[in-house]
């Protein structure tokens, strides 16, 4: 696989991802979403609305349950989660069913990056993104960080899984999904038959939020350009949105979660489906089987069978 591109296809990428800066990417994209849109929701529990999606705050699961061994396949680490405990705390709260939608009809569709971008170039495409990010100032998120997270994984996966926002120990290492919830995900994709190196990970945002929050729309809508920019260059089959925040902002509206679950989307050419975040996960184990159920609709749509299955 060529390192680089060809200097008049890497002009040509360049001048396309300027021309979507230029243009202010956001609105080009899409609608940035703003939950000011929402102010008859209950403002008490505003994370609540958009769990059950909790950030990378791997740290903060002290009641977290223990996790299946790397590689194993999903009735291990499912089975763990029988033997729980309840949480002591109730499940989050969901939307109402009368919460707003974002009209869609009123979203362009925006020009396909990945039209141009063929397999053996994408290694490089994904690079020029990261350059264009470069030491990143776009938004207040930098001035806390360590290390700005872009991605983890194959530049040709036909996977694609999208979290909230790097966590203490993405922070440190400059990965995405690398600390407790990150191993509930590899444990995840093993289950799924695949490894980690075949899909590929990323983030709403590139920078920690302090104190692991979750990102402000402001934030989010400053750096989702970014991942809409490596979605296109990657162009996977599927895309999982891990928890709320992902799929609010892959979808540029939000919903509860249970609405979005157990259907399969379709964004950027790619199918989208919606399941729980593995650090939700790690709160809530019974859900497990509820992430499994998803993750089979993901499988089905690749063709995959469960490893073991035939
Ligand atoms: N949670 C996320 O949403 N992203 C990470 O990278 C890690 C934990």
């Amino acid at each position: 696989m060529p390192r680089s591109l060809d200097a008049a296809t890497q002009q040509a990428l360049a001048a396309r991802l300027r021309f979507y800066r230029d243009l202010g990417l956001t609105e080009f994209y899409r609608r940035p979403f703003d939950p000011a849109q929402f102010d008859h929701l209950p403002e008490s529990q505003p994370e609540a609305l958009i769990s059950p999606s909790l950030n990378a705050s791997d740290t903060a699961l002290a009641e977290a349950p223990e996790l299946g061994a790397p590689g194993l396949a999903f009735e291990t680490w499912e089975r763990t989660s029988r033997h729980q405990q309840a949480p002591a705390t109730a499940p989050p709260q969901t939307f109402q069913e009368t919460t707003t939608i974002l009209p869609r009809t009123t979203i362009s569709a925006p020009p396909q990056v990945s039209n141009i971008i063929a397999p053996a170039e994408r290694e490089a495409a994904l690079r020029l993104i990261r350059e264009d990010i470069g030491d990143c100032t776009r938004c207040a998120l930098h001035k806390g960080r360590n290390k700005i997270v872009f991605a983890d994984g194959s530049a040709n996966a036909r996977l694609m899984f999208v979290g909230e926002g790097p966590g203490a120990d993405e922070d440190a290492q400059g990965l995405p999904f690398v600390g407790r919830a990150g191993q509930l995900l590899n444990n995840m994709i093993a289950a799924m038959g695949l490894k980690r190196e075949e899909v590929y990970i990323a983030n709403v945002v590139k920078c920690r939020p302090p104190g692991n929050r979750t990102p402000e729309p402001e934030e989010a809508n400053t750096c989702s350009p970014f991942l809409f920019q490596q979605i296109d260059v990657i162009r996977p089959e599927v895309l999982v949105a891990l928890g709320a925040t992902a799929a609010t902002y892959l979808l540029g509206q939000r919903q509860p979660l249970a609405g979005l679950r157990g259907r399969v989307h379709s964004l950027r050419g790619s199918r989208l489906i919606v399941t729980y975040h593995p650090a939700y996960l790690l709160r809530d184990p019974r859900q497990k089987k509820e992430a499994w159920a998803d993750l089979q609709i993901a499988m089905r749509e690749l063709g995959l069978k469960a490893p073991g299955k035939g």
